[in-house]
């Protein structure tokens, strides 16, 4: 029998995927499942509009079998199957997919679920054997056929004895080398974890027969070696679920289960959206700042999932970096399975997602601020500095984003503010939003800066972390009031009397020149002012930095 040779762009293409495309062979084992899958939903669609056949679910399944001595790792499905012609044109040519073609065929739209269309999952296998054999008989065929290949010199077809409809992938584990090990691909307990990983979602029950002690028949002590049969994965995701069935419980273990964080979540979002793009988020807002939180080891991203099938544990381009606290996952059907990270940050159906998440956190932090202004501040004061840093670093870009979620420490209030609250409570001839900074809010008090402010009995937002001063600047102002330091030299609050006059400032002439020259230079001018009350002296800055900026930026290493 002669060896057909693939396709020559077939040839090509098999290399590279076997050593690019994927960075992880693990997921060799999602491609084969994602098949599986695929070809029993063909079967369950066929039998919606063709009333000779009858889906009974039980009779539906993906079974793993392992033989160590064999060295072979077998996938079987009880799927729709492969023709002679199928096992040539959807396995003979690389980037050929059937699954697509059915899918237009059968003029299948929105809401299906069949995940494979692009046409080189399957030569995955490769990454992990040297030899794949495919015996698989189709619906409606008597006759069973067996696809053989060693990888990129080509394939075998010929007739094979299968009783059942369906299809088994025999793979052949290729040997360990110096620096490969590819036995872990024959321990059940590593496939079992790969399936928990990967394919958890997938509708259908992935059998395999585990290993596990049990007390031998008739004795009381004695424990026997036994294989039973398990279903691994769960089936039915969360994400799918009815919110009205869920309740915050199955959220929190869903949360914890995911590893998402070791705390407590303090919200979560569940977006199911089918407008311009279709998919399935759960979002959470956790409660403590990880420990790794603000170093360079942080990596912010959701999981990405195509169809059920997971396709990257932390997709960073799902979320704003101002938003990066944010655990959780994101389903698409728009996406590919076998998409890789450079392709898909031009996808558009991700940017659209981005977007959309964006927008969802924003309202729910707002609706939080609003209604739950306890679970609010909980979250401010594990996140805040991440908000501010998002509008430094954007430039005040993401101003409408962000600057509604601010608070700070009102002189007034003796608690967090937002700025709106500020405003709507300024009187009408104060012109400025005042702000004071300093390390905390006792030395803030202190300074002699603001006692005439308030004296005005004008409120001061206190800024004591050290990015407030920045992220403010980028703002500018807010609802066209402008922000104002208390230790600016102009304070927009002066009238007439306040002003020192010519006559009063060349009486002490002598004595300020004197104390200028005594400092050394480390002031640019004394003055006389009428600001002061309580205190004889205060420092005020002239130009666009104030005084707590300067000290922060000599603080920070060139
Ligand atoms: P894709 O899944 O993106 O179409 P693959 O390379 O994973 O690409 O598979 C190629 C094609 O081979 C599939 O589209 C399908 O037609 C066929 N195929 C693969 N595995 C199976 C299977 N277990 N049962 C039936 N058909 C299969
Ligand atoms: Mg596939």
């Amino acid at each position: 029998m002669a060896t057909k040779q693939f396709k020559a762009e077939s040839k090509r293409l098999l290399e590279m995927m076997i050593n690019s495309i994927y960075t992880q062979r693990e997921i060799f084992l999602r491609e084969l499942i994602s098949n599986a899958s695929d070809a029993i939903d063909k079967i369950y669609y066929k039998a919606l509009t063709d009333d000779s056949l009858v889906f009974n679910k039980e009779d539906y399944y993906i079974k793993l079998s392992v033989n160590k001595e064999g060295r072979t790792l077998t996938i079987s499905d009880t799927g729709i199957g492969m023709t002679e012609e199928d096992l040539e044109n959807n396995l003979g040519v690389i980037a050929k997919s059937g699954s697509l073609a059915f899918k237009n065929e059968n003029e299948l739209q929105d809401g299906h679920n069949i995940i494979g269309q692009f046409g080189v999952g399957f030569y995955s296998a490769f990454m992990v054997a040297d030899r794949v054999t495919v015996i698989s008989k189709a619906l409606g065929s008597d006759t069973a056929f067996e696809w053989t290949s060693e990888g990129a010199e080509g394939y075998t077809i010929q007739p094979a004895v299968k009783d059942s409809v369906g299809t088994d992938i025999i793979l052949h584990i290729k040997e360990n080398t110096e620096e490969d090990s590819y036995d872990e691909y024959l321990e059940e307990y590593r496939l079992k974890a790969i399936i928990k990983k990967y394919s958890d979602f997938i509708r259908y029950p992935i059998k395999m027969d585990i290993m596990s002690n049990k007390l031998k028949e008739g004795t009381e002590s004695e424990y026997e070696e036994v294989r039973e049969e398990q279903t691994v994965n769960s089936m039915v995701p969360i994400w799918r679920k009815n919110k009205s069935e869920l309740t915050d419980e199955d959220y929190n273990n869903f949360y914890a289960e995911k590893r998402y964080g070791f705390d407590q979540p303090l919200k979560h979002i569940h977006i199911s959206a089918d407008g311009a793009v279709v998919y399935n988020a759960i979002l959470y807002i956790p409660e403590k700042t990880p420990f790794d939180y603000y170093t360079k080891e942080y990596e912010k991203g959701l999981e990405l999932y195509s169809n059920g099938v997971l396709i990257m544990e932390k997709c960073g381009d799902l979320l704003p970096d101002y938003f990066s606290f944010v655990k959780g996952m994101v389903d698409s059907e728009d996406l590919s399975l076998n998409i890789s990270r450079e392709m898909l940050q031009h996808d558009r159906q991700l940017t659209l997602i981005a977007k959309n998440i964006k927008n969802k956190i924003k309202s729910q932090l707002q609706s939080m601020l609003k209604d739950e202004r306890e679970q609010y501040e909980q979250f401010y004061s594990s996140f805040a500095r991440q908000l501010k840093f998002g509008i430094y670093n954007d430039y005040g870009m993401n101003k409408d984003m962000l600057q509604d979620l601010l608070m700070f420490y009102s002189s007034k209030e003796q608690k967090l503010v937002t700025l709106d609250e500020y405003v709507s409570r300024m009187p009408e001839d104060q012109k400025y939003i005042y702000y004071a900074a300093g390390g905390s809010v006792e030395r803030i008090n202190k300074l002699p800066q603001t006692e005439m402010v308030k004296d005005k009995g004008y409120e001061i937002l206190y800024f004591t972390d050290d990015v407030d001063e920045f992220a403010i600047k980028m703002l500018m102002s807010y609802k066209e009031k402008e922000f104002k330091s208390v230790s600016s030299g102009d304070l927009g609050i002066e009238n007439e009397a306040d002003q020192v006059s010519e006559e009063e400032e060349n009486e002490n002439k002598a004595l300020f020149e004197a104390m200028q020259e005594l400092l050394g230079g480390k002031v640019k001018s004394v003055r006389a002012s009428k600001r002061l009350k309580s205190h004889p002296v205060c420092l005020t800055a002239e130009g666009d930095l104030t005084i707590e900026m300067e000290k922060i930026l000599q603080q920070m290493p060139d």
